[in-house]
């Protein structure tokens, strides 16, 4: 696995890029558990927006965010990988009162095939980050769904326990709490705003490095084609 280490290798007091776990449990001993925070970060807009919202909403006070990162695809590696330490770079830079700790996995994703594949993809590793940090005492998982999403893979009230049995969020939850074993609450802070919206309340220079097509070129431009491309472009 190709971790960026050198990349995000900076100054940055604020920032722990594959630290050990007892390094970020001296870190974040002092916030309490209510104030530290799981989010998976995709490249894409949802994730970055939550991500950045997250920073935002702690106004000042020292907050933890363990951000995992899982890559599935080699073709979109460079690509997800630039976005995501973009964001990360930018958060830390701008937002020094968070602590964030960064993990990054990697899942093959030929060998799997059924319908809650990328659920099951993502569910397993950020539960197995979770585990790793399990000392620093995480305590919210945020979803970084908005609306658009939601409606996708079911609509969500806030509260997951009400998702029909074997819907796709409902799988990435049960996955994630069984393999964690954390009293984890799960919260989908934006799951009434549109795409749109979460669009225009980000900083320029986190739009122009995004990762939200399916299929890029290879200078990460993208195709203009796909699903995700359809849904973003059109608002950026
Ligand atoms: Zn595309």
């Amino acid at each position: 696995m190709m971790i960026s280490n050198k990349k995000l290798a900076t100054s940055l007091d604020n920032l722990f890029v594959g630290a050990s776990p007892e390094v970020v449990k001296k870190a974040t001993a002092n916030i309490p558990s209510t104030d530290k925070f799981f989010i998976n970060l995709s490249g894409g807009v949802d994730s970055a927006f939550a991500f950045l919202q997250l920073a935002k909403n702690s106004q000042g006070r020292t907050i933890a965010i363990l951000v995992h990162h899982c890559y599935y695809l080699k073709a979109r590696r460079d690509h997800e990988m630039g976005a995501t330490i973009h964001t990360i770079n930018y958060v830390a830079t701008n937002y020094p009162n968070c602590l964030i700790i960064y993990e990054q996995t990697t899942v093959p994703k030929k060998p799997v095939r059924w319908s809650t594949m990328d659920v099951i993809l993502l569910s397993t590793p950020s539960a197995l980050v979770l585990l790793r940090h399990k000392t620093m005492g995480v305590s919210t998982v945020l979803l970084p769904y908005c609306l658009e999403e939601c409606v996708r893979i079911n609509k969500m009230d806030g509260n997951v326990r009400l998702l029909p049995r074997g819907s796709r969020s409902r799988v990435f939850i049960e996955i994630m709490e069984s393999i964690s074993g954390l009293d984890l609450k799960f919260v989908v802070p934006y799951r009434l705003w549109t795409k749109r919206l979460c669009l225009s309340k980000l900083p320029t220079a986190i739009k122009n490095n995004m990762c939200f097509c399916r299929r890029p070129g290879t200078d990460g431009s993208p195709c203009g084609k796909c699903f995700n491309c359809k849904r973003v472009l059109p608002n950026l």
